[in-house]
């Protein structure tokens, strides 16, 4: 089960929360893990509050984590070596728990797919295992 979302910036948080919950719930899966996964290598995903002011810090902090403007070796090539490390460092998968057919999260925890070279197409895989 997947979907695709298309981003518009280099770098963007963007709420997939209702696509994944669309994808639980289509999977008919009561009680188990839903694995939610990007097959990509400068897009990463996280969990977080979606208030407007927290995804302009989070953005801002994620441009900090390294030195995007430092010549890599990758930039020879591609000019993207800053979008892969920041991937690398942050992940590209998040398993959730499904109870009662729902996924359990907390009030302020919402579901982000974290663009790092974009504007892309990105593609969302949802897996849900259990019974
Ligand atoms: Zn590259």
């Amino acid at each position: 089960m997947n979907f695709h979302i298309s981003t518009s910036n280099r770098i963007e948080l963007v709420d997939i929360t209702r696509e994944v919950l669309f994808e639980v719930g289509k999977s008919g899966v009561d009680d188990g893990i839903a694995m939610v996964y990007v097959p990509h290598a400068t897009a990463t995903l996280l969990i977080n509050e979606n208030e407007r002011g927290l995804v302009s810090d989070i953005t801002g902090a994620i441009t900090r984590l390294i030195d995007w403007d430092r010549a890599y070796e990758h930039d020879r090539i591609d000019d993207n070596a800053a979008s892969h490390i920041t991937s690398a460092l942050l992940g590209c998968s998040l398993t959730l728990p499904v109870t009662g057919g729902q996924l359990v999260r907390g009030t302020w925890q919402n579901i982000f797919l974290v663009e790092l070279d974009g504007p892309r197409r990105r593609r969302v895989v949802v897996k849900v295992i259990g019974e």
